[in-house]
Parts: structure tokens; C-alpha cells; sequence
């Protein structure tokens, strides 16, 4: 016979743990941003300095870049067995991105959060919004640069991408500032230490970080004209 007592259980189980509990079940983090915001570099880092917090691997049907490897930056799939597995359940959410598919495996991140480990998800706005109804429990963090121009400075100096890639993700950037207010907190990423620092209040102490001075409004109007001005030849093949 065990000696476990209710509270044990319940935390043993991994559900809902008693108020007393130190650590209960660890809350899923859900990054989301516009492009040129950091939110990668953001997700690494967390991941990197803690035993706390884990990645949650997504699977894609993009090819893989330079340097990405299997298993390990993302589980690089064909669509028919993407499309197998979703139908087999085995996603929490996934959405199409610039034409891929993306998902994420639901049993990584329920093992992890039992375990006590923050499982961070770094995916779009449209499956953040599909984890908020499947995880309750998940924090929905939007990380925002710190204006439009450092967002365009760093989304140019990528390099690679020509002016097609860059008006379709600020395209992609006013549909993402839309859903702003269904997330829980916004931070802005202007120094990467002091907002890592604040995503770590946020989830390991429920610290409300100050309210960012950036207005996602404001933002997404000045997205909008530069896409107006500056590529406006490269966004009528895209609608
Ligand atoms: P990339 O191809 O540049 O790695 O990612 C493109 C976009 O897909 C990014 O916005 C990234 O956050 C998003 N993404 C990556 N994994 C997932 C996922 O599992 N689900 C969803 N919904 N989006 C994802």
C-alpha cells in the first residue's frame, strides 16, 4: 500500500497540484513575435541557461537550412507524414507558415511540464492562439522589437532574403500584431538580458513586467506604411 498521500498523487499524476505545492506541474511558454524580433535567439537562451526550461521540437515540412539538423532544431518531415500525423492526433497545434507546415508533438510537451520542466514553444501567432485552448495553464508571451526600424535593420541584414521575403513577412507582421491582445504579457526585445530576464519573472514568478512603452497599434500602422512605400511592387503577387 502506498503511503502517498492526495496532494502527492494529484502532483505524481502531474495535474493540478495544492496551492501549497512548491513546484506543481511547469507552465508551457508560448514565444511569439514578428519577424526581426530575436524570438529565436530569445527561445535558445532559455533554454541554454537553465535546467528549468526545454525546447519543444516542432516538426516542419520546410527543408532544412545550413547547419539545421534533424531531431535536434526541428523534426524535418514530408508532408504525407505530417499529414499522417496529424490525423493521428500526435499535434497539440499546427498551421501552415509562408506555405510549410508546422507542428507541435503534444507528448513532449505534457511529459516535460510534469516533470516540472517550462517547455518553451517558439511558433506563430495561429498556433499560440490553438495552445492557449489546449493548454490552459500556458503562458502566451509576444515579444515586440524595440521600433520599426530596428525591426527592418535586422530583418535586412539577414542577407539572404530578397524583397519578396521581406514584404511577405511584414505581411505576415500585421496579421501577427493583430493578436496581440489575446496574449497574456508583451515584452519588447531591446536589450536581450533584461528581457530574458522579465520572460523569466513572468513564468518562474508571475512578476507583470512594466507595460512596454511600444503600442502594438502604433506599430502595426508604421509596418503597414513601409510596406506601402517601400514594397508595394512585391506585395500584390502575394495576396
Ligand atoms: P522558420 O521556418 O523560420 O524556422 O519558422 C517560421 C515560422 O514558423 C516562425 O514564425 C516559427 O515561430 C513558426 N513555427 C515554428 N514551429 C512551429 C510550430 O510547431 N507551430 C506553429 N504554429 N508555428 C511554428
Amino acid at each position: 500500500m502506498s503511503s502517498t498521500d492526495g496532494a502527492g498523487r494529484e502532483a505524481a499524476r502531474g495535474g493540478a497540484a495544492g496551492p501549497r505545492s512548491r513546484y506543481p506541474r511547469a507552465r508551457p511558454v508560448v514565444l511569439a513575435a514578428t519577424s526581426g524580433t530575436g524570438k529565436t535567439t530569445i527561445a535558445r537562451r532559455l533554454v541554454e541557461n537553465s535546467d528549468r526550461y526545454v525546447f519543444s521540437i516542432s516538426a516542419t515540412t520546410r527543408p532544412p537550412r545550413h547547419g539545421e539538423r534533424d531531431g535536434v532544431d526541428y523534426h524535418f518531415l514530408g508532408t504525407e507524414e505530417f499529414e499522417r500525423r496529424i490525423e493521428a492526433g500526435d499535434f497539440v497545434e499546427w498551421a501552415r507558415v509562408h506555405d510549410r507546415l508546422y507542428g507541435t508533438p503534444l507528448s513532449e510537451i505534457e511529459s516535460e511540464a510534469n516533470r516540472g520542466r517550462h517547455v518553451v514553444l517558439d511558433i506563430d501567432v495561429q498556433g499560440a492562439r490553438q495552445i492557449k485552448d489546449a493548454i490552459p495553464d500556458a503562458v502566451l508571451i509576444f515579444v515586440l522589437p524595440p521600433s520599426v526600424d530596428i525591426m527592418m535593420v535586422r530583418l535586412k541584414r539577414r542577407g539572404t532574403e530578397p524583397p519578396e521575403t521581406i514584404a511577405r513577412r511584414l505581411i505576415s507582421a500585421l496579421d501577427e500584431l493583430q493578436a496581440v491582445p489575446d496574449f497574456d504579457h508583451v515584452v519588447v526585445n531591446d536589450d536581450l538580458d533584461q528581457c530574458l530576464a522579465e520572460i523569466r519573472g513572468i513564468v518562474e514568478e508571475g512578476v507583470e513586467p512594466e507595460a512596454p512603452e511600444l503600442d502594438a497599434d502604433h506599430f502595426r500602422e508604421q509596418v503597414a506604411r513601409i510596406l506601402d512605400s517601400e514594397y508595394s511592387p512585391y506585395v500584390q503577387d502575394q495576396q
